[in-house]
C-alpha cells in the first residue's frame, strides 16, 4: 500500500520566539531556517512581517530554501476592507512562498475579544484567504482556540475551518491555543472535522500545558489530520509547543506511522536530529536537556548493573528505538550501581583494548567506586572518566605541571567612589623545560583562573585555541559544615565536540581546577598532542 504523506510545519521562529529569554537576531533565524530546510522540514514560517526590522528584513530576502517558507499574520481586521488594513497589506507584500492566517474560531473570544459579529470574522475569513489567494500564495488559517470553540459551539467552529477551506486555503489548522485539550478529546473533535474538511487539508498546532502537545499532535494525525505544527526542542511561550524533536523520529520509527507515513524528512537526516537539537541550544546559549527523549545525553543511558549486562548482550533488551538513528549514542553508566560490564562498555566505547579479566579492569572499577563515594558523578562527566580510565590502563602524558596557582578577590572603592570587586589569578607551571608564569583577570575567582590557565601553554597553547567553556555547574554535597562541592564544567572545541568534566573538593576554587585541568588535558588528549 502506498504510504500516504505527512506534512509537518515549524514554527520555532514565529511561536517558539514567545518563549521567556528567547531572542533571534536575523543571522539565528536564517541559520534555523537554513537548518530545518536541510532537515526536511516542509514548512517554515518566518514570522510576522511587520511586526519588528528583524522580521521585515528576513522577508525581503531570498533565501534559497526548498521548504515553504511562510509568513504569519492576522486575517483582515473587522470593519476594514481587505485593501485597507495596513497589517494585511504587509503579510501580502512580504516575499513569502505562504501565507499562515490565524482567525478567531471561538464564537465566545469573537465577542468579547474582536468585538464583532459571528459573520463579520466569517467574512474576514474568506475575504483574507481570497485576498492572498488573488496574490499567488499558498494559504494556511490557524483556527485560534479551536478545541475550546468546537467545546462550545462545534456549529460555530467548524464555519470557521469551512470557510477559509472552501476560499481555497490549503490547509485548516486546529490549534489548541491554551494546551488544554486531551488526547480523546483531540482524536474525537478531528475525526468530526475530516467528515467536512478532507483530513489531507487539515493540521494540527498543540500547546504543552499539559505535556500532552505530541500525544495530541499524533492523537490528530490518527483521526485523519495531515499536517503537524510544532517547534525545535518544544520552543514557545508558557509551557512551550508541540516538539517536533520528539514528533519526528516518532513518525520514523514508531511502525504505527511508519507504515502509513512518509515525512520529508529522510533516514539520514534523522540521524542529524541530535546535532540540530544542541545547535539549536548553543544559539540561545542553553545546557541542553539530559533527560530529552531521544535526543538527550540520558535519553539512552542505562544505569544498573543488571540492565547494562543484558544491553550488552541485545542492546533491544533495553531500548525501545537505535540511539544511531537520531544521531545519538547508547551510554552505560560507570557508577556504583553498575558493574564490570559497564566498565568494559565504556572502554571498549573510548576505543581502549581491555580483557575481561585485565586486573586494571578491577583496579579502574574499584577506583571509580571509591571516587564515587566521595563526590565524584562520572556518568555525567565522561571526560574525566575516559582520563580516569586512561590513567588506569594505558598512559596520559604528563604533558605540563601546575606548579603553583593564586586566586585574589579583592573589593575596594574605586576613584569614583563606586564599590567594585575585582579578581585576579596567577599560574605558574612548568612546560617540559619551560616554566611559564601567566595572570588574568576575570569577572569572578573561576573565571580568572579558568583565563590565566589556558593563557599560556607554551608548546600546547595551539592545541588548546579553540577550547571554550560553555556551562558550569555547582553543587554542595552533604550540606553543613562539612560540605563537599562538587563542579561539573562543559566545554566545547571548535569541531562542535563538547565533553563535560569533575572535580570534587571542599573548596570550590580547587573542585574547579580539578575539572578545568581535566578538560584541558582532555583536550590535548583528543587533539593528539605529543608529549
Ligand atoms: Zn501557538
Amino acid at each position: 500500500m502506498p504510504r500516504e504523506r505527512l506534512y509537518l510545519f515549524d514554527t520555532t521562529l514565529r511561536d517558539g520566539a514567545q518563549m521567556n529569554g528567547v531572542d533571534f537576531t536575523l543571522q539565528d533565524k536564517l541559520a534555523i531556517a537554513g537548518m530545518l530546510d536541510d532537515l526536511g522540514v516542509d514548512y517554515i514560517e518566518g514570522g510576522y512581517p511587520g511586526a519588528n526590522p528583524a522580521d521585515t528584513e528576513l522577508f525581503s530576502k531570498d533565501r534559497n530554501l526548498s521548504g515553504t517558507f511562510t509568513a504569519f499574520g492576522m486575517t483582515r481586521r473587522p470593519g476594514r476592507s481587505t485593501s485597507n488594513d495596513p497589517g494585511l497589506a504587509a503579510l501580502l507584500d512580504a516575499k513569502s512562498d505562504a501565507i499562515c492566517f490565524v482567525a478567531k474560531s471561538w464564537d465566545y473570544h469573537v465577542r468579547v475579544a474582536l468585538e464583532t459579529t459571528l459573520d463579520e470574522n466569517l467574512d474576514s475569513i474568506r475575504e483574507s484567504v481570497r485576498a492572498a489567494k488573488a496574490r499567488g500564495r499558498e494559504v494556511l488559517l490557524d483556527c485560534e482556540h479551536f478545541f475550546d470553540g468546537y467545546k462550545a459551539n462545534p456549529a460555530y467552529a467548524l464555519a470557521c475551518a469551512k470557510a477559509a477551506y472552501a476560499e481555497g486555503a490549503r490547509w485548516v489548522v486546529l490549534c489548541d491555543t491554551n494546551g488544554g485539550a486531551l488526547p480523546d478529546e483531540v482524536e474525537k473533535i478531528v475525526a468530526e472535522v475530516v467528515k467536512h474538511i478532507p483530513g489531507d487539508h487539515v493540521g494540527i498546532h498543540a500547546h504543552n500545558d499539559m505535556e500532552l502537545a505530541v500525544a495530541n499532535s499524533l492523537a490528530a494525525v490518527r483521526s485523519g489530520a495531515r499536517q503537524i505544527q510544532g517547534t525545535l526542542n518544544g520552543l514557545g511561550e508558557r509551557c512551550g509547543n508541540a516538539n517536533l524533536v520528539s514528533i519526528i523520529p516518532t513518525l520514523k520509527l514508531k511502525s504505527e506511522f511508519a507504515e502509513q507515513f512518509d515525512i520529508g524528512v529522510s533516514e539520514e537526516k534523522l540521524a542529524s536530529l541530535v546535532r540540530a537539537s544542541r545547535t539549536l541550544d548553543e544559539m540561545l546559549n542553553r545546557a541542553p536537556n539530559r533527560h530529552a527523549p531521544y535526543v538527550g545525553d540520558s535519553a539512552f543511558a542505562t544505569k544498573a548493573g543488571i540492565h547494562a549486562s543484558a544491553i550488552l548482550k541485545d542492546p533491544a533488551t533495553y531500548e525501545h528505538v537505535k540511539p544511531e538513528a537520531v544521531g545519538n549514542r547508547r551510554k552505560l553508566l560507570v557508577s556504583d550501581q553498575g558493574g564490570r560490564s559497564n566498565v568494559l562498555a565504556e572502554l571498549e566505547r573510548i576505543g581502549i583494548a581491555a580483557e575481561k579479566d585485565d586486573p586494571r579492569v578491577a583496579r579502574l572499577l574499584e577506583v571509580v567506586k571509591e571516587r564515587e563515594a566521595i563526590g565524584y558523578a562520572y556518568e555525567a562527566a565522561d571526560a574525566s572518566f575516559e582520563l580516569l580510565a586512561r590513567r588506569t590502563l594505558g598512559t596520559v602524558p604528563n604533558y605540563f605541571d601546575v606548579t603553583q596557582f593564586d586566586v585574589n578577590v579583592e573589593q575596594r572603592i574605586n576613584a569614583k567612589g563606586e564599590r567594585v570587586t575585582v579578581t585576579m589569578a596567577v599560574v605558574k607551571m612548568k612546560v617540559g623545560e619551560e616554566r611559564l608564569i601567566s595572570a588574568a583577570e576575570g569577572n569572578g575567582p573561576v573565571n580568572a583562573l579558568d583565563l590565566a590557565l589556558r593563557k599560556d601553554l607554551g608548546k600546547y597553547q595551539k592545541h588548546i585555541e579553540g577550547l571554550e567553556l560553555t556551562d558550569y555547574r555547582v553543587r554542595i554535597l552533604n550540606g553543613g559544615t562539612e560540605a563537599i562541592t562538587r563542579v561539573l564544567i562543559e566545554s566545547r572545541d571548535e569541531n562542535g565536540e563538547s565533553w563535560t568534566t569533575v572535580g570534587v573538593s571542599p573548596n570550590i576554587i580547587e573542585a574547579s581546577f580539578q575539572a578545568l585541568m581535566d578538560s584541558i588535558v582532555y583536550k590535548l588528549v583528543k587533539s593528539g598532542a605529543p608529549a
